[in-house]
């Protein structure tokens, strides 16, 4: 039996960054981009250690690696601090009054927050939580709707050098309480509530319940958000405005050693009970700011916006810390896509004339299946760059953006990369990489990724088989908090030398990265091992198609047979002919091995709450079998009942 994935998908389209763009960008052509990535590959230390110098350090590092595999140390001895690195260093100049946060509320507020209201707002806030007992190194759970707070009270724990762990706010009291034990947070953060598709939701109601029984969290600090009633449990709970009242604004950040523990970000849990990953100060901070230097190419007059809520590693590493380190304008935005109606988006990128959008193929596809009409409403010609991020983009959803949204003038970066990577790591640089619909490309500056199959060995151009990074990078996970065993044996056990990242991939003849699919999911059917990506690819470039996700099940003579779980576009009825057209498509497209045996035409997929499907849910389904598991991240659970309904 073949031991990689083979590749089915043939995508040719080749988009090449227009000169106009490429002649303001920070890297301009492909030659660039090649020489200083082979450079940076030849001797990664010098390359970093030469980069590092971009952040502001109270005392220069003596050593830019300390590499005991798999447990590294970037920039041995040195100090800064992420906070003064975001904010102070900005106020002595012309971007001291430049916006570094605009936001808007779902109901339709609006404020901008200039570099040094930033600063002042943080360090006040830096000051009620050493009010309230927290120091260096105690753990802070911030539990907030999407609104400056939630960056506010972020760079207030790097000010002092506490460690945050920030929990979306649309999780449940089940989950706070499963990262609060996990974490040891002593102090929590929070708002009454919050604004979601116009109704008020509670927030400090969860945390009440999320803290029964627990004896860890001496102090919940409450943010006003949304003028609900709330219970003040006296002794521990306390008011933001009031605690505003008590101090100044006056907080020198602390100068913190470069692997001093940053913050805790638990994974999206799209393949199981989601992991503790631990990012530290210098590397992370440094990856971070260069990625979004290069791979967003921001100019000091953008407006830069990136979707993600901060309750994500692309809310942390390009909401907040890479955006601000860089002293960019960050557009922050609290509400759904569709709310009061489906052009919401676009509404805000015409308004405020937004040149960068960053978003994920799981909102591209919603925006497809809303209609072409709500996007042609506005005037979106300010864009100059678009990206995604979360999941593989199929071809089709990639054209859509990049004509629809984008003007066909717009470079698309697609970046791949995980919580545990902490930055980009394989994206175009987009005033040098031509682009193909649905690839990343090729690797950022320093990343050494390769596709390895089941013996480490390096596989041949469009073989399938495991993508892994060869060397260490700065911005990557130091552990899973709290397990050293399970951090080795889940990134480091796989592949002999090499960080496992859980994906399958391949790489064209060009050397472009194709993501196929979780390794986990890969499908075999008679031998052919297929990644989940490429066939779903092929569905969704049918015209009556949504949304698809493929998953195996048991098949006595197949060892594998295919099951399709496929949404349709407004307006689409769900027939036994379109079923037997689109297994005819997928056949045609990618070869009748990929044919699925089965197509089950539903309302929804199950998905995380960052919007990524969960495949693992759809396989036990397709099986006949219960679903079990960690379902704490699972968006919405109706989703699922109706999956099981139409089962039966
Ligand atoms: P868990 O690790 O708990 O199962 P998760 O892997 O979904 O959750 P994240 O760290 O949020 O948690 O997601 C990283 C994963 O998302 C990657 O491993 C990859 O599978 C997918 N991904 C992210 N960006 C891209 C992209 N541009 N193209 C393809 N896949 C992507
Ligand atoms: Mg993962």
């Amino acid at each position: 039996m073949s031991q990689s994935i083979e590749s089915v998908l043939t995508e040719k389209r080749v988009f090449k960054p227009s000169r106009e763009f490429s002649k303001q960008a920070k890297i301009k052509n492909f030659a660039e981009y090649k020489k200083l990535y082979d450079e940076s590959i030849k001797n990664p230390e010098k390359f970093w250690g030469k980069q590092a110098a971009e952040l502001l350090w109270n005392k220069k590092w003596t050593k830019v690696l300390d590499w005991k595999a798999p447990f590294a140390k970037w920039f041995v001895g040195g100090k800064l601090n992420v906070s003064e690195n975001c904010l102070d260093r900005h106020l002595n100049g012309p971007r001291r009054n430049k916006a570094a946060i605009i936001w808007e509320g779902e109901p339709g507020e609006k404020r901008t927050l200039t570099y040094h209201q930033l600063h002042r707002e943080v360090c006040i806030f830096a000051n009620i939580l050493k009010r309230n007992g927290v120091k260096k190194g105690d753990r802070v759970l911030i539990y907030l709707p999407h609104i400056p707070e939630a960056a506010i009270a972020m760079l207030a724990c790097t000010r002092i050098g506490a460690i945050h762990t920030v929990v979306f706010g649309g999780f449940s009291a089940e989950s706070i309480k499963d990262r609060l034990a996990d974490s040891g947070a002593t102090c929590v953060v929070t708002a009454d509530g919050s604004y979601r598709r116009g109704q008020a939701v509670t927030l400090k109601q969860n945390v009440d319940r999320a803290l029964e029984g627990n004896t860890a969290v001496k102090r919940v600090i409450v943010f006003r958000r949304a003028n609900m009633d709330i219970h003040i449990t006296e002794g521990r709970d306390v008011w933001w405005h009031r605690e505003a009242d008590y101090v100044t604004a006056d907080c020198p950040p602390v100068p913190l050693d470069s692997e001093h523990p940053l913050f805790i970000l638990y994974t999206s849990g799209s393949t199981g009970k989601p992991k503790g990953i631990l990012h530290t100060t210098g590397g992370y901070l440094l990856g971070s700011l260069l990625t979004t230097k290069y791979v967003f190419d921001i100019r000091e007059e953008d407006i830069y916006w990136c979707t993600a809520d901060v309750g994500w590693i692309t809310g942390h590493s390009y909401v907040v810390y890479g955006p601000l380190a860089l002293g960019a304008t960050s557009l922050m935005y609290e509400g759904a896509p569709n709310w009061p109606q489906s052009d919401r988006f676009w509404d805000i990128i015409a308004r405020y004339g937004v040149n960068i959008f960053y978003t994920a193929p799981t909102a591209i596809r919603s925006f497809i299946k809303w209609g072409d009409e709500w996007p042609a409403k506005h005037d979106l010609s300010s864009l100059r760059l678009l990206g995604t991020v979360g999941e593989p983009i199929n071809p089709e959803a990639w054209m859509w953006f990049y004509e629809k949204i984008g003007g066909g003038r717009c470079p698309i970066s697609d970046t791949w990369w995980q919580t545990e990577t902490g930055a980009h790591m394989i994206t175009p640089i987009p005033g040098a990489t031509p682009l193909k619909p649905g690839t990343a490309t090729l690797p950022f500056f320093g990343i050494d990724a390769a596709i390895v199959d089941d013996n480490g060995k390096e596989v041949g151009p469009n073989e399938g088989g495991k993508l892994v990074i060869r060397k260490p990078w700065p911005s990557m996970l130091r552990t899973i908090y709290g397990d050293k065993a399970r951090y080795k044996k889940q990134y480091w056990s796989e592949v002999k030398g090499c960080y496992f990242t859980g994906d399958g991939a391949r790489r064209d003849k060009d050397g472009y990265f194709w993501i196929v699919g979780r390794i986990d999911d890969v499908l075999n059917v008679a031998g052919h091992r297929l990644g989940t990506a490429e066939v779903e690819s092929a569905l969704v470039a049918h015209e009556a198609v949504a949304e698809a996700a493929v998953v195996g099940r048991p098949d006595e003579i197949k060892g594998q047979g295919v099951v399709a779980f496929v949404t349709l576009k407004t307006g689409i009825k769900a027939t036994e002919d379109l079923s037997e057209k689109l297994r005819k498509h997928v056949g045609a497209v990618i070869g009748p091995i990929a044919k699925p045996d089965e197509i089950r035409f539903a309302e929804a997929l199950p998905k995380t709450r960052s919007g990524k499907i969960m495949r693992r849910l759809l396989k036990q389904i397709a099986a006949g079998n219960a679903v079990t598991g960690d379902t704490t991240t699972l968006e919405d659970f109706s989703v699922l009942a109706k999956l099981r309904a139409s089962d039966e």
